[in-house]
């Protein structure tokens, strides 16, 4: 049977995720309310700006059921702003959302201005390839967690990482044709 994956869509990257799931050969759902949730294998919540992205999802009531979906042990791969909503980031210091879905620091749009965007290919922990990267106003992960596994670096910064049901990225996956992240993605679903 297909396997049925949302995207978190409040804001961002919405439509592009959506058309790499189809290519993937996976039911590509929007997810925009709680109920949503429930005919899901997993969740990808993508990239675009993590403090709108956190308010929505507040004022939209999806926080606690995003986090019961973390709890049953479900896939979720945070890309880009989707990143910085799964980190623990505690040294942050607004009250903008951290769902703290994996233990790291990130630092936002690390990359400074200058270079906010580029492309690139990287090494990457369990895939045989170098994949392809497109970073936009991309955060880096400062630190994780001792349990945490980093999957990617660049320029020495951490930009893969997973936590048993937790995937993320600190680009966009879903820009490129290369889906080798996104289907290892899908790998760690059954
Ligand atoms: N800079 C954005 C943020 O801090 C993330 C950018 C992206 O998702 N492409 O939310």
């Amino acid at each position: 049977m297909s396997k049925t994956i949302g995207v978190l869509d409040v804001q961002g990257a919405v439509r592009e995720h959506l058309l790499a799931l189809g290519v993937l050969g996976v039911i590509a759902v929007s997810v925009k309310k709680a109920e949503d949730f429930d005919a899901l294998d997993g969740l990808i919540i993508p990239g675009g700006e993590s403090t709108a992205i956190g308010r929505l999802i507040r004022e939209q009531g999806l926080e606690d059921r995003l986090r019961s979906f973390h709890k049953e042990g479900k896939a979720i791969f945070g890309t880009c702003a989707g990143l910085i909503l799964c980190s623990t980031d505690e040294s942050h210091e607004t009250d903008d959302l951290r769902l703290g879905f994996i233990d790291m620091e990130v630092e936002r749009n690390g990359f400074g201005r200058q270079i906010a965007s580029f492309e690139t290919s990287l090494d990457f922990a369990g895939i045989d390839q170098p994949v392809e990267a497109v970073f936009i106003r991309a955060p880096y992960i400062q630190s994780v967690g001792p349990d945490v596994k980093v999957l990617a670096t660049y320029d020495d910064k951490i930009v893969a990482a997973e936590h048993e049901n937790v995937l993320v990225t600190a680009y966009h996956p879903e820009l490129t044709e290369d889906y080798a992240v996104l289907n290892y993605f899908l790998d760690k679903i059954y």
